[in-house]
């Protein structure tokens, strides 16, 4: 069975578009994402694009700031205060990569954390750990969402996740810990990669390397989440982190690339953007 996150996302998009529109007679407006965009990364400029389709199809008021890659920091971190003190502002996103003269981690904490759409800010991130209230980031959130709709029962489960970078691997796992998995995290340094993921009944793999995984890792009936978006050397198509066509027959479960997580990402934003515009309007 292929999960197409694309449909998913749809769906739930839909369902979003009908919640906003009961907004404006309840608290006056519509939320409001602010996307700000450094430079000219064709790769960024992709993304944010399709957050504001995204936004438009659920009524979201979508903002997009465009400066030049050579702004300073003390620029960008001015107008990350200044949205933040904009009470009609409800999400603000800083569009990653940043150029090298600017510090990702002092713009992302710079972020208001009730407005942190993605769930990078440092108070979120803790918040996590913590089993506390916050806004979880949106590809971890997106793969539990999509495990949970495929009828996944994730408790008992021997995950593995590949990759421990803090917006996928680490938060994934620790979703899939709170969801009762049990929960292996490995990396570029793990040993025997396969003997690892060989065990694993829910496979998760976010590391950013072409059809890296291939059928001789994977075990028969196992469910497998793809992350990675990359270009196929061969092709020049976008592929994932799993070689798609040998492990689909093998896998019980499998994420397409592109139409899998990438779609569900975006999907959580949206939903992020309406959960903190309703925290403050119902506070
Ligand atoms: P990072 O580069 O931050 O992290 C990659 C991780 O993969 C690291 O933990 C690294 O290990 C691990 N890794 C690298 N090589 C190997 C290897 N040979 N064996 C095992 N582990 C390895 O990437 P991200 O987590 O940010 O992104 C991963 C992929 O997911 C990318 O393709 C990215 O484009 C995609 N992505 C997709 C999203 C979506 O919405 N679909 C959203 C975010 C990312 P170590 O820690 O030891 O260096």
């Amino acid at each position: 069975m292929i999960i197409s996150g694309k449909e998913l996302a749809l769906k739930l998009k839909q369902e979003m578009a009908g919640e906003v529109k009961t907004f404006p007679a309840k608290y006056g407006r519509v939320p409001h994402l602010v996307v700000i965009l450094v430079g000219e990364d064709a790769g960024s400029i992709s993304y944010v694009k399709g957050k504001a389709k995204a936004s438009e199809e659920v009524g979201i008021k979508n903002t997009t700031i465009r400066k030049p890659e050579t702004i300073s920091e003390e620029e960008l971190l001015q107008i990350i205060a200044d949205l933040n003190a904009d009470d009609t502002v409800d999400g603000i996103l800083v569009q990653l990569p940043l150029p090298r003269h600017i510090n990702e981690d002092r713009v992302i904490e710079a972020i208001d954390k009730s407005k942190d759409v993605d769930g990078f800010h440092p108070g979120n991130v803790a918040a996590l750990w913590q089993k506390q209230p916050c806004v979880l980031p949106c590809t971890p959130k997106g793969i539990i969402k999509m495990l949970r709709t495929a009828g996944v029962e994730i408790e008992g489960k021997n995950a593995v996740v590949v990759g421990r970078s803090n917006i996928v691997g680490l938060p994934v796992a620790k979703l899939l810990l709170d969801a009762n998995a049990t929960v292996t995290i490995t990396h570029s340094r793990t040993k025997d990669l396969g003997e690892v993921t060989r065990r694993a009944e829910i496979l998760v793999v976010a590391i950013g390397r072409p059809k890296f995984v291939t059928p001789d890792m994977v075990s028969d009936g196992t469910v497998v989440i793809d992350v990675g978006v990359n270009r196929d050397p061969e092709t020049g198509k976008l592929c994932g982190d799993v070689d798609f066509a040998g492990i689909e027959p093998k896998a019980s479960i499998i994420t397409p690339v592109p139409g899998g997580v990438g779609p569900m990402t975006i999907c959580c934003l949206m939903e992020n953007t309406i959960e903190c515009f309703l925290r403050k309007m119902e506070k």
